[in-house]
């Protein structure tokens, strides 16, 4: 990832990909508490744009909040940041990732006197779950590992330290044969995927996790309630027990990387017909239009490079 060609936006200027470093006494790399956003440019016909690129860069300066970070450049520096890089590298779309992370002045727990930095990097980047998952569905299995309770770290944060719990539940069940984990909150309710929210169907009803379950607050997540209600369709935001996602008709997963994927096992229980069922479909074609451009009624939504 790191020996390749192009630039990598670090605290104010173009560096060469190469040359994108940072000290190993650096205060995030030893403790975790840092920030970050996963961000996508399409192709659209009007040219390259980025997808909710204020609400991405809101959600980064309200993740630095709750972490008491002070980022020191303002939105609009940072979203003219991440404009810059996908142009800078030639990308026609791809993954964005700004990151804000504390400095190497010192060590310790305490990062005060630390200074705050941040990068913006973008790659080509498909289907985070394969293009087969997009079409068929993908595997998942209820994780033992639990999701963060809301008072230990802050959910509402992407915060980097949150983000072992992701990978190990992550790699469990990669390395039991499946695609991708969900994880329950602390009193055993359905939360979300290792880096996705879940949404699941039953009886045309649409039902997600509120966010008390510790589940982010997505941003595709809130682009799915628009496209249900334009398809005149409720959105029920409630507890959900892992037993009403086995008997549900439909269930899916939603994020930046993996876009709209549907899931079609959760712990070797077929869910509904067992593939991409037709109201996860329907949403899963809405969202592409908007986020290519073909839907004008959301063109506010995509930001010109
Ligand atoms: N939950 C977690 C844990 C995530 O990492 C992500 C990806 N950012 C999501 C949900 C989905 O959020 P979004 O739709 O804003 O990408």
């Amino acid at each position: 990832m790191h020996d390749r060609d192009g630039k990598i936006w670090m605290d104010g200027e173009m560096v060469d990909w190469r040359d994108a470093k940072i000290h190993v006494l650096s205060h995030t790399l030893h403790y975790g508490c840092g920030a970050f956003e996963g961000v996508r440019a399409y192709k659209t016909a009007q040219g390259t744009a980025i997808f909710r690129l204020r609400e991405h860069t809101e959600r980064l300066f309200n993740s630095a909040k709750i972490l008491r970070m002070k980022i020191p450049f303002t939105q609009e520096q940072v979203s003219a940041a991440q404009c810059a890089v996908v142009r800078e590298n030639g990308l026609e779309s791809g993954y964005i990732r700004p990151l804000t992370w504390i400095g190497s002045e010192k060590l310790g727990v305490s990062p005060r006197g630390n200074t705050i930095h941040l990068m913006v990097a973008a790659w080509t980047w498909g289907a985070y779950l394969g293009e087969e998952g997009l079409r068929r569905g993908i595997r998942v299995k209820t994780s033992s590992y639990t999701r963060h309770h809301v008072n230990i770290t802050m959910t509402q944060a992407k915060a980097v330290s949150n983000y072992t719990n992701s990978i190990l539940a992550n790699m469990e069940a990669v390395d039991e044969g499946y695609d991708e984990a969900l994880l329950l909150d602390p009193s055993g309710f359905v939360s979300e995927g290792a880096g996705e929210n879940l949404f699941i169907v039953k009886n045309g009803v649409i039902y997600t996790p509120d966010l008390s379950a510790g589940a982010l607050n997505g941003i595709t997540r809130n682009t799915i309630f628009h496209i249900a209600r334009d398809l005149g369709m409720e959105i029920v935001q409630k507890r959900i027990t892992r037993d009403e996602v086995y008997i549900c008709d439909e269930a899916f997963f939603t994020g930046t990387a993996a876009e709209v994927t549907p899931i079609r096992e959760l712990d070797r229980i077929e869910l509904g017909i067992g593939s991409r069922g037709p109201i996860t479909e329907k949403i899963q074609s809405a969202f592409f239009d908007i986020v290519n451009g073909r839907n004008p009624k959301y063109a506010e939504w995509l930001t010109p490079v």
